[in-house]
């Protein structure tokens, strides 16, 4: 991974006529960048998706922006997928300079204040959500603290517009449309473009990696459940390409679709085999599931991200009354009925 850290990023990029992808550089992340999409109309350039908020990450934007014909004080509007600080983090920063409307869903809108501004009670509610998935004592802390690095990189700002399921936003000349896509984060939106068919998915469907879909206490009674559902929501969309916020645009957005789903039927097999060799909490039940890296070397907010995957996995077989938890400190979760298929 330090590797692909130094690698280049890929150039500035035009999809379509007046369509730009702009590679904005997200610093000490595997990830290596979020594309940012501009669209051009007679009043300015309306964008989807920010950036973190470093100078590096703005600098690089405007220079992209430069490169697409566009100055960053002409920017319209500012069409936000989710609050993730990869997305939204650099907004606030591109409002100051241009005036631009900021747009979020108003389900990741709510959670602005508690996750950026005074997140005490949240880490609070994240440490016993450890103690209760039965993380060691001795990584609670470290664990509860992972996401406590990025906040720098996060301009808390509130947005303009909120933009609910089905609406179509203001940029002149382009018929797009939001498709509100829950799971990855509770206000996670994408945008459909009807005149080029084009899917923008933010980080619901990339082309390789999987979205981490988590259990927390901002992401809702059943993340994958309704990650799950939003995957179905957006393979109903003939689009001819997809452009996603990370990785690279692909074609086949319901090959895509397919596959994730199958990749989540896995990982219930995965978590029913856990159960039934006797690891009962979700911590020790992500120990034994299969992640990118040997389990000793998942850290930190991946190892948090990991586990909050595995719980988010098991609270929706919970509602499928396929396990049960038996609350406690830790936890212990049991099968239910064997026999069942998810
Ligand atoms: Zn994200
Ligand atoms: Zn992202």
């Amino acid at each position: 991974m330090a590797d692909d850290n130094q690698l280049p990023l890929p150039p500035v990029e035009r999809v379509r006529p007046g369509l730009w992808s702009i590679p904005v550089p997200i610093p000490n992340n595997p990830l290596r960048y979020v594309l940012v999409y501009a669209f051009e109309t007679d009043k300015g350039p309306y964008l989807v998706d920010a950036g973190w908020n470093t100078d590096d990450a703005y600098a690089t934007l405007v220079a992209g922006l430069e490169q697409a014909g566009f100055s960053v004080e002409d920017v319209q509007g500012v069409l936000v997928t989710h609050i993730h600080p990869d997305h939204y983090g650099l907004a606030g920063r591109i409002r100051e300079a241009s005036g631009a409307w900021i747009a979020l869903h108003p389900a990741d809108a709510r959670l602005i204040s508690e996750r950026y501004d005074e997140p005490d009670e949240l880490l609070e509610r994240i440490g016993s959500m450890l103690r209760r998935d039965g993380a060691p004592a001795e990584e609670i802390a470290t664990l509860q603290n992972a996401s406590m690095p990025a906040r720098p990189w996060v301009m808390s700002v509130t947005p303009d517009v909120l933009i609910e399921d089905g609406d179509e936003p203001e940029v002149p000349g382009w018929d797009l449309k939001a498709i509100w896509t829950p799971g990855h984060s509770p206000g996670h939106l994408c945008f459909y473009e009807a005149g080029n068919r084009l899917m923008l998915s933010g980080d619901h469907v990339l082309p390789r990696i999987t979205p981490n879909i988590s259990f927390h206490p901002q992401a809702g009674p059943n993340p994958l459940g309704d990650f799950l559902a939003s995957l179905d929501k957006v393979a109903g969309y003939d689009a001819d390409e997809v452009l996603p916020a990370h990785e690279q645009r692909f074609v086949d957005l319901r090959g895509r679709v397919e596959a994730l789903k199958a990749h989540h039927q896995q990982r219930f097999d995965e978590v029913f085999a856990a159960i039934r060799e006797g690891h009962t909490t979700a911590y020790g039940i992500a120990g034994q599931m299969t992640w990118n890296k040997p389990w000793d070397q998942i850290v930190g907010w991946t190892r948090r991200s990991a586990v909050g995957e595995t719980l988010a996995h098991l609270r929706y077989l919970e509602l499928r009354g396929a396990v049960r938890e038996n609350v406690g400190e830790p936890s212990a979760w049991e099968l239910v009925d064997v026999a069942y298929r998810a």
